[in-house]
């Protein structure tokens, strides 16, 4: 067995038989708790009519639509009849 394969089957098997305290250690922390969440209200896309957050919209043509809406119109440059 070479050098370096030996001290490498050295060190596994030293970390296997350690005891856990050796390993591991547990401590409680302060962690501040994370920000409320934003609350947005809900629109209707004005093409599909799926209920979409008012920052996950867009608008287009005059119309608010939804991201996939808006993704497939601007594919296709196709714009729907004003509603
Ligand atoms: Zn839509």
């Amino acid at each position: 067995m070479d050098h370096d394969l030996k001290a490498t089957v050295e060190f596994h098997g030293r970390i296997i038989k350690a005891p856990d305290d050796e390993l591991l250690s547990a401590d409680t922390v302060q962690i501040p708790p994370p920000r409320k969440a934003q609350i947005h209200p809900t629109f209707g896309c004005q093409v599909c009519g799926e209920g979409f957050t008012e920052i996950c919209g867009r608008t287009a043509s005059g119309l608010a639509v939804c991201m996939d809406c808006f993704k497939k119109l601007t594919e296709r440059n196709a714009w729907p009849e004003r509603v």
